[in-house]
């Protein structure tokens, strides 16, 4: 491993005032360390944000939640407040890696991993992303885990990674806002929002500049309805997702849906959220049939790689049988709820 300096940062202002180029913030370290052990990361300066006072879940003054940047994985499962209005986040950070990654593994961290991209791990292969012209041997090699929607495969500098963070699915369907300070000013990004398509800079994972730290994650209030986190992965625990699901449907008691949500996992460079499907459903009776053609709407958008066409038909069905699941938990039309 190349030498780096290291300091810790104590604050927000701290942090970005000893940012300078050559340096990684640090969370848990638990994405970051290996990837410098891998040589995919070398950075010259570390800034530790792991320890700065960012690691509460608190209760906003309009009725959703605020998430400190620096809370680890395991405590914001756990906490009561997402347990109990935010039901959907808890179970994406426990279907997430390991007990003892999550208790290193902070919210700002957990955010910005990078892909799971074997050639990106790779040092001695090209990659796009890491070596921005070498080109991407996923497009023709080992895709069959990469992505099926909004990826640039043809393009002269192709990508079709996916983002692994499946905490960030649940955040795209509850639509999350991340609170970010730079050197010259703090904003919010709205999830979707923050992760971007590769387009024609697919060494670019986020919208953040050079700098930027990550604060906060904030909730708006809870949205009326029943949600579910279904990931389908290659084995029972740590195991990152072939597709996920992040759904909320809200039916009221003529049948008709009032509310859906729906995002998407491991199919795209950024968490998807299903908008096509949302239409589809909002309105209209909770049937299977309109499930179905829901899911219908959203998989007409992939362009699967020649190896992971499986991933439309998967992504699809578990949208399907995920919103059936949860409207199931409703009574049917004309009985009291
Ligand atoms: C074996 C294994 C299995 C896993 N399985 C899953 C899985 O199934 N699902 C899943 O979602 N994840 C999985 N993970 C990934 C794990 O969730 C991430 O490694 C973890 O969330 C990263 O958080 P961290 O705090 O350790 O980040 P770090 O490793 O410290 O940092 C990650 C990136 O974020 C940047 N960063 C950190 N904090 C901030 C901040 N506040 N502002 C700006 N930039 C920041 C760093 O510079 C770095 O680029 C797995 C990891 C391992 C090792
Ligand atoms: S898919 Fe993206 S990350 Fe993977 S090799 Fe191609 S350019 Fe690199």
């Amino acid at each position: 491993m190349r030498s780096f300096s290291y300091a810790r940062a104590q604050d927000a202002p701290d942090a970005v005032a000893r940012f300078r180029p050559g340096t990684a913030y640090l969370g848990g370290g638990t994405n970051l360390v290996d990837l410098m052990r891998l040589g995919v990361a070398t950075p010259d300066h570390l800034v530790d944000v792991s320890r700065m006072p960012y690691d509460r879940v608190e209760p906003t003054s309009g009725g959703g939640l605020r998430i400190g940047a620096a809370a680890r994985n395991a405590d914001v499962a756990a906490h009561p407040l997402v347990r109990e209005h935010y039901p959907m986040l808890a179970r994406a950070l426990l279907s997430g890696a390991s007990g003892q990654i999550r208790n290193m593994a902070t919210i700002g961290g957990n955010l910005l991993q990078r892909t799971r991209c074997a050639y990106f791990q790779d040092t001695s292969m090209p990659c796009n992303k890491r070596a921005p012209g070498s080109g991407c041997p996923a497009v023709d090699g080992d895709h069959e885990n990469l992505a099926i929607l909004g990826h640039s495969a043809g393009r002269e500098l192709a990508c079709v990674a996916t983002h692994p963070s499946d905490m960030a699915v649940a955040l795209t369907a509850l639509d999350a806002q991340v609170h970010v300070t730079g050197s010259q000013a703090s904003r919010v990004i709205p999830m979707p929002g923050l992760h971007r398509l590769p387009g024609s800079e697919p060494y670019r994972d986020t919208v953040l500049e050079p700098g930027e730290l990550i604060t906060a994650v904030e909730l708006p209030p809870p949205p009326p309805g029943r949600s579910a986190y279904r990931k389908v992965r290659e084995r029972a625990s740590f195991a990152f997702a072939l597709v996920s699901v992040a759904a909320l449907i809200d039916i009221g008691d003529d049948g008709i849906t009032r509310t859906c949500r729906v995002a998407l996992g491991g199919v795209a460079h950024a968490p998807w959220r299903a908008f096509f499907t949302e239409r589809a459903v909002a309105g209209a009776a909770a049937t299977a049939e309109t499930f179905a053609r829901a899911a219908d709407a959203e998989l007409a958008r992939a362009v699967p790689l020649a190896r992971n066409g499986y991933k439309v038909t998967l992504a699809r069905n578990l949208i399907a049988a995920t919103l059936e699941e949860l409207a199931s938990l409703f009574s049917p039309p004309g009985e009291e709820r």
